[in-house]
């Protein structure tokens, strides 16, 4: 065996995989607890990208930045602009104006929305027909309470905002599962079709209107109840955004608490550290950028998503705002940015999943991924080693706990993120982010640690980049 000198003579060579709780100290783990009280009451409040996009207008305002209305800027200005009520940006013009870093995080999780027609009435129920939003396994999303959110149009053109469930004194929904005593034909099935799209009808109700010459009482009683209390009748749900989501509030998990387990840090965790590593930027030298991006998981289509042109928008009215004669292609392609996203930690109950020495670890502090996408590097931007170097030098100087990995085994699947869209532009980018537990589950678990040190680093990027 090595003796304890000849092991640190060749410590210098090998990259030490080490717990962020052990390197740092008593006053620094109080520090990262109450960091993270904040952060749970965020993702309490910020469930929908839609509650999302309210709970940032709020703490920009707070934090003195001001809704940019086409206002010449200098260096040291706060601003922000809300895109069709989905996306964000916040800016603090730099000292080099015609430079920008920008860090990308999306505002959407996965969830269950409602049908365009959901309503209908079945085995003395009413029902809501659902159609998930972006990956899930569905079998993780029966016999769970759910809450409801989001918007109704009704005929005038009039908003309604429908946000119940998640009080004390507020009902719940509930998708109900076949009970394991008549599920003998169930177990046969994959678990990909165990639960199929049409069986995620949640129940809302179960009084009958009292009147014997109609027909589905239930579903009229509750269409009554829905029109005495927001203004709205069947047709109005066609123009409507409305989503159940998991009703669970969010909690620390463990004896020593040094985990959240909650709806929504995928990717409410990159929101929250970045938006607070930006109120928190000081005198950048880059244009400092935040952008909270919508529809990342489905694919970042759609007119909020990552892969319209909303990025060019943004520049063509910072340009413009600062007076320089800059093209907007010019301005991104010589942008730096990080697509902050989670990833996924080594899973004891699955550990076949993962390659052990390319993986990241739970409380190992802020994962950089050079890839993310599937097998064969598919749907990835693939940083270049030029930029992960750049990056590198500002996790080493500024001391921010960081580990790298992949998502998975090679050939099991993967994911994108929005970092292939940013690199679109030819601008630098890469995936940073903590790793993450039971990802787009309704109850996902991330380590305090790495949720700090998800800040330290969005913040050193932001000063340093
Ligand atoms: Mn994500
Ligand atoms: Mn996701």
């Amino acid at each position: 065996m090595a003796s304890k000198k000849e092991s640190k003579k060749y410590s210098h060579l090998q990259l030490k995989k080490q717990s962020v709780w052990e390197q740092t100290s008593p006053a620094e783990h109080k520090k990262i607890f109450s960091f993270n009280e904040d952060y749970k009451t965020f993702l309490k409040h910020a469930k929908t990208e839609r509650l999302t996009v309210s709970y940032l207008v709020a703490q920009l305002k707070k934090n003195g930045f001001t809704l940019f209305s086409n206002q010449k800027s200098k260096t040291g200005d706060k601003l922000f602009l809300v895109f069709k009520e989905k996306v964000v940006f916040a800016w603090i013009v730099g000292k080099q104006k015609e430079q920008m870093v920008l860090i990308g995080s999306h505002s959407d999780s996965p969830r269950l929305d409602l049908k365009p027609l959901p309503l209908v009435e079945d085995s003395s129920m009413a029902l809501f027909k659902t159609h998930y939003y972006g990956g899930i396994k569905k079998y993780h999303w029966v016999n769970t309470p759910l809450s409801l959110h989001g918007v109704v149009y009704t005929k005038a053109g009039k908003e309604i905002t429908i946000s119940l469930g998640e009080k004390d004194n507020e009902p719940v929904f509930i998708i109900p599962d076949l009970l394991p005593h008549l599920a003998r034909q169930q177990y046969e099935k994959k678990v990909s079709n165990f639960i199929e799209g049409e069986q995620m009808m949640v129940v809302v109700g179960g009084i009958p209107i009292k009147d014997d010459d109609l027909q589905e009482k239930i579903k009229i009683a509750i269409l009554e109840k829905l029109n005495k209390q927001y203004g709205v009748v069947e047709e109005d749900f066609v123009s409507a955004e409305l989503s159940f989501v998991p009703q669970a509030q969010p909690k620390d998990v463990g004896f020593d608490a040094s985990i959240i387990g909650a709806y929504g840090h995928d990717d409410g965790v990159c929101v929250y550290t970045s938006l607070q590593a930006l109120l928190d930027c000081e005198k950048p030298n880059s244009t400092a950028v935040a952008l909270f991006i919508d529809k990342e998981e489905i694919g970042s289509d759609g007119d909020t998503g990552a892969q319209s042109y909303v990025l060019r928008y943004f520049a063509e009215k910072y340009l413009t705002s600062i007076n320089s004669k800059l093209s907007v292609d010019m301005f991104l392609s010589q942008a730096n940015s990080l697509s902050a996203d989670v990833t996924s930690g080594l899973n004891p109950n699955y550990k076949d999943a993962q390659d052990p020495t390319n993986v990241s670890l739970l409380g190992h502090g802020v994962s950089l991924e050079k890839y993310g996408g599937g097998g064969g590097k598919y749907s990835t931007n693939d940083a270049s080693a030029k930029y992960m170097s750049f990056i590198r030098q500002i996790l080493l100087t500024e001391k921010i706990m960081w580990q790298t990995g992949e998502n998975g085994r090679v050939d099991l699947g993967g994911g994108g993120t929005i970092a292939k869209y940013f690199s679109r532009y030819g601008m630098s980018c890469v995936d940073i982010g903590p790793c993450v537990l039971g990802m787009h589950s309704p109850y996902e678990l991330v380590s305090k640690a790495d949720v700090y040190e998800a800040y330290r680093c969005y913040k050193a990027f932001f000063t340093k980049a």
